[in-house]
């Protein structure tokens, strides 16, 4: 007969009992889940309740999907609208070509697994990188002049920046530095420099210096992509990576037109309320929301219990720069081939410093899309600016600039459109006071329940100092945050041997590897660290830190984690 004390841990375990053993696909289970309340219909419960279907929400559902977990996306959208970030348009507004809104761009080619998924769903992609044409203040300049010069003043710039930045503890806005050294110049160099800045600096970090980090804006990765760096744009619109990601997951995996209000999370798992909509029910939640949305005293979705301090103040922290996307379609009879030709991949303006951020890059597109369509980056408090203006003024402002780059007063305005130019609150950034990595390993960190379990997991673009800002750095954020909710469910902690062509690129059958992915989703058990062997291989083992140090010293060990 059982005991009283054996039939109540029994019952408890039917009631709350763990499911570490359960394999289910994605979809439905067929039995009630201990995070799922009786009353409520099975179709609400999902062990994995993961919140957006932008790239790193894919890839989590994705990487849980085919280790056979139960994971449902909740996406705010409209139904069969996936990417966030990443939105393709082809209609009467864009003149039936395909533009991206946002991201455009594979940033470094070579070893992304955005160009890896690119090959996947044969998306054509085409690499555009070497040949740029520059114009000043004069119309066209020699391109190897100007760019041996540009390359000059940025390595001084960078060396100077180092000396500079040596003893300093406390953090300042990188501006400082920025004046400071344009006062070493000559005019000739300042020029250079100030096209620099714009490119550099406001295009990849989507904001003015003034509001960057002097000690840790260049602490964060940009490319993934190996030693070429080359980037790629895609022929038919970057959306199709996430419209495949989604249609891989099978129908019903993403709940469309949900917007998520308010998680709440405790011992017996998650409960993530919607607007007008019905609860639903989870062991874990993978929150991957766009951080400005979680910043401020009324965040779009609340916590119950609040977020920890620590983890408050690092969301509050980051800071969301603006890039606008202008995309120019000229006129076909007006066709601007006598100021830029159909094989150049970048039109450059070198601006006085006094215009830094204004017109200074555009992608010709002609190469892609067949059509003389360019496509300009402006950031920062300009690029604010112009999302207030209306066209006409932007149009007048643009053909300033096309006007000196073209050689002629009489460029008019009649003969361009604008297709899109951009929105605001674009991407995260590295602002004054904002640590890295440590910052950055806290936006990324699981909150857990108070018996110390890992309930509300983070990913998306603002959650990795390695590639932050990026569509490969928010789908390898959801692949980590899968990889970290399956460790918790089941305890197990992958052997790093066998994760290991997950992250080398590209995957070669000859065992040749030309690029290592910082493997930063594969798990150590807690206490121990990933490091990677320093020879031709790189294998890589989970070890005690204590003992790294002393790997370090006989040169056998580097570590992953280090830029
Ligand atoms: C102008 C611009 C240019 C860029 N250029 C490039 C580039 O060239 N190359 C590149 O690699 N990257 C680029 N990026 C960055 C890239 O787009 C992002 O890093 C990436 O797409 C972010 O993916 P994510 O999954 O983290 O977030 P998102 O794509 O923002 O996904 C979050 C999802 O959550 C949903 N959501 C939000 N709130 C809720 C809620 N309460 N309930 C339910 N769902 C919700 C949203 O609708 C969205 O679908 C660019 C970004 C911008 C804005």
């Amino acid at each position: 007969m059982m005991s009283k004390k054996i039939f109540a841990i029994v019952f408890l375990l039917i009631l709350f009992g763990p499911t570490f053993t359960e394999n289910s696909a994605m979809g439905q289970n067929n039995q009630q889940q201990s995070y799922c309340p009786q009353t409520v219909e099975k179709k609400y419960c999902h062990k994995v309740i993961i919140i957006g279907a932008g790239m790193a929400g894919l890839g989590a559902a994705n990487e849980l999907k085919s280790n056979g977990f139960d994971a449902l996306i909740l996406e705010s959208s409209p139904a069969k609208l996936v990417g966030g970030r990443v939105i393709t348009e082809n209609d009467s507004r864009t003149h039936y070509i395909p533009i991206d809104l946002h991201a455009s761009e594979i940033a470094g080619t070579i070893g992304n697994p955005i160009t890896e998924l690119a090959q996947k769903y044969n998306s054509s992609i085409l690499q555009t990188w070497n040949n740029y044409t520059y114009y000043d203040h004069k119309g066209l300049i020699g391109n190897p002049q100007i760019s041996n010069n540009l390359n000059n003043v940025w390595s001084k710039f960078t060396k100077w920046l180092h000396v500079y930045r040596i003893g300093k503890t406390e953090d300042e806005s990188l501006q400082i530095a920025i004046n400071k050294f344009n006062d070493t110049l000559g005019e000739n160099d300042k020029k250079s420099f100030s096209y620099d800045v714009s490119s550099y600096i406001g295009n990849t970090y989507a904001d003015d210096a003034k509001y960057l980090s002097l000690l840790y804006w260049d602490k964060i990765g940009y490319i993934v992509g190996g030693p070429s760096g080359t980037i790629s744009v895609f022929a038919n619109g970057f959306a199709s990576i996430p419209e495949h990601l989604a249609s891989d997951l099978g129908n019903g995996s993403i709940q469309y037109n949900t917007l998520v209000t308010k998680i709440s999370y405790g011992q017996n798992g998650v409960q993530i309320d919607t607007k007008g909509g019905p609860s639903y029910y989870g062991k874990y939640v993978i929150c991957t929301i766009p951080t400005y949305l979680l910043q401020g005293d009324h965040p779009s979705i609340t916590f119950d219990p609040a977020l920890p301090q620590n983890k408050t103040d690092a969301i509050n922290k980051m800071l969301m720069g603006t890039l606008t996307q202008t995309y120019i379609l000229f006129n076909k009879t007006a066709m601007p081939a006598n100021f830029w030709n159909s094989t150049t991949d970048y039109v450059s303006y070198v601006p006085p410093m006094t215009e830094t951020g204004h017109w200074t890059l555009f992608m010709n597109l002609y190469k892609t899309k067949h059509q003389p369509l360019l496509l300009a980056w402006n950031y920062g408090d300009y690029a604010r600016q112009m999302l207030t203006e209306p066209e006409y003024q932007i149009k007048q402002e643009m053909s300033n600039v096309f006007k000196i780059m073209n050689g002629s007063n009489n460029f008019d305005t009649k003969s361009i459109t604008i297709l899109y130019k951009g929105a605001k609150y674009d991407y995260s950034t590295s602002p004054i006071g904002f640590k890295v990595p440590n910052d950055f390993d806290m936006l990324a960190s699981p909150v857990a329940d108070n018996n110390g379990t890992n309930r509300v997991f983070f990913a998306g673009e603002a959650t990795t100092w390695h590639y932050p800002a990026t569509t490969d750095g928010a789908f390898l954020t959801g692949l980590r945050e899968a990889n970290r909710v399956m460790v918790t469910d089941t305890g197990k902690y992958p052997n790093p041997l066998e994760q290991e062509n997950n992250w080398r690129y590209p995957p070669d059958p000859n065992g040749k590897h030309t690029w290592l992915t910082f493997p930063e989703y594969v798990m150590c058990k807690p206490g121990h660290t990933l490091v990677l062997k320093n020879d031709a291989e790189k294998t890589p083992m989970c070890v005690n830190p204590d003992i790294v140090e002393s790997l370090f010293d006989k040169h056998l060990i580097i570590n992953p984690t280090l830029p």
